[in-house]
């Protein structure tokens, strides 16, 4: 697997970026019965990469820009594998001292790269999405409690409803998250303008026709233009009605790492609750998400578990299982740990303006293409376009032949999307290894693929 390796990541600068076989031929490979006989793991090992390399997304190449995916640095992979390697059940101070102090770390370092109060609590989780889960649990614990209601002991019913405000531009997981939490019926979704930002307007409206506990959910990056919401604005007006404030900031929170960008964000520490990956921007391998809560209290108290056979910390230290839904699991601080010291600020710094400044200059050189429309303003790295179809063919069908034949060409991939109703292509560049000629070529990939489908239309 260390041949494989060295490899596999040179290869990742060259090579195809999206997969070339499909299910049925990959199940051709791996279906059959499974084996009486067991058979000896190096050949496993060679089966496996064979079998499955074909249906690999190389989401690490630096030409890559679909959804938000960012690659791996080198010391992030073996530090994985140390992880891998060691097995430590990250959940106790009494499973992994190391893991448990390294969190600690990790954690500080975290709130000040993001210039949080230092007091903010830290849980390492899966991804976002479990970090939305987390950071909504510890708001409606703190919403709750503060009309005398302990929701870990009574449950929901009887509870004094919430209202809770959502930016109609928030992420999926801030849905899914608040319906797991059963408030599903308490969202109230907010408007948003032609950014993806949290109208004002709407939110005042919504907060007039609004009462009792209040919990509002902002976006700081809008996962299809990078938008922010406006969070100043939000928190002033939660605040005055004692609401807590929930940001999905999967990949936006890294932007106040980056001095280039870090206005973009302002207001940002105000808030009560964030949500983070580093699997995406920080280019750590999967998986890898961070919830970071201004109220401890609230935090632990919405997560807390307890039995017999289990030692709590003692003297200070840190149960990680404290700090998010799981139990057992990888000790994730490690990688964290090993990046960000590998990088210090100034390498993560370098890492979101250099990402920024290339999406600003793959939208302004395609903007100059014929038939190519940016939609976003590019604040962060984020380039939504649209492409003007000849008469005849409408938007969705070009841009279904663009996506096409830019994933035939095999430079470059990217995602489609629905932008207030327009068919539009996402590119987001948060790839640790693309250089400003990975970006020419990703340009040139994309408008090839436009003219390409042009001509095909034509002829
Ligand atoms: C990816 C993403 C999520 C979900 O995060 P996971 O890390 O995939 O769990 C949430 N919000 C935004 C804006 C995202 O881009």
């Amino acid at each position: 697997m260390s041949d494989y390796s060295a490899t596999y990541l040179l290869d990742a600068r060259t090579d195809r970026t999206g997969p070339v076989a499909e299910r049925d031929s990959l199940r051709l490979g791996f279906e059959r019965r499974l084996p009486d006989a067991g058979v000896a793991a190096a050949s496993v090992l060679d089966e496996l990469v064979t079998l499955g390399e074909p249906g690999l997304l190389h989401s690490g190449a630096p030409t890559f820009l679909g959804f938000v995916m960012g690659g791996a640095y080198p010391v992030a992979v073996a530090t994985e594998w140390l992880t891998s390697l060691w097995d430590q059940c990250g959940a106790l101070y009494a499973t992994s001292p190391t893991a448990s102090v390294v969190e600690e770390v990790v954690a500080q370092w975290l709130i000040e790269l993001f210039g949080l109060a230092s007091d903010t609590s830290v849980g390492v989780t899966t991804g976002c999405a479990m970090a939305n889960l987390t950071g909504l649990a510890a708001a409606r614990h703190s919403v709750l409690a503060d009309r005398g209601w302990d929701v870990e002991r009574r449950g929901l019913f009887g509870a004094p409803e919430p209202r809770i405000l959502v930016s109609a531009g928030c992420h999926a997981t801030v849905f899914r998250a608040i319906r797991l939490l059963g408030m599903a019926g308490q969202i109230r979704v907010v408007d948003t303008d032609n950014q993806g930002r949290m109208s004002l307007h709407a939110l005042d409206r919504e907060l007039v026709a609004s009462s009792g506990p209040l919990i509002v959910c902002g976006q700081v990056g809008n996962v299809d233009t990078g938008a922010v919401d406006p969070v100043d604005a939000i928190c002033d007006a939660a605040r005055a009605r004692e609401g807590w404030v929930h940001l999905d900031a999967a990949f936006g929170m890294w932007a106040a790492a980056g001095p280039s960008v870090r206005h973009q964000v302002a207001g940002l520490a105000r808030a009560d609750s964030w949500a983070t990956d580093a699997h995406k921007w920080l280019n750590v391998p999967y998986d890898c998400g961070i919830v970071l809560c201004a109220r401890p209290d609230a935090h632990r108290a919405a997560m807390r578990t307890s039995a017999e056979y289990l030692t709590p910390a003692t003297g200070g230290s840190r149960d990680p299982v404290d700090f998010t839904p799981d139990m057992s699991r990888r000790a994730r601080s490690l990688v964290l740990w090993a990046t960000l010291r590998h990088l210090g600020a100034a390498g993560v710094a370098d890492l979101i303006d250099r990402s920024c400044a290339f999406a600003r200059a793959m939208a302004a050189d395609l903007a100059r293409v014929d038939g190519i429309e940016i939609l976003n303003d590019v604040v962060l790295n984020q380039v939504l376009l649209t492409f003007r179809a000849r008469e005849g063919v409408s938007e969705s069908e070009h841009l279904e032949r663009v996506v096409d034949a830019l994933h035939r060409g095999e430079t470059a991939w990217a995602s489609p999307t629905r932008w207030r109703g327009r068919a539009a292509l996402r590119l987001s560049v948060c790839n640790w290894q693309t250089t400003a000629e990975d970006v020419e070529r990703a340009v040139a990939a994309v408008t090839a693929a436009h003219l390409l489908s042009d001509v095909r239309q034509t002829v």
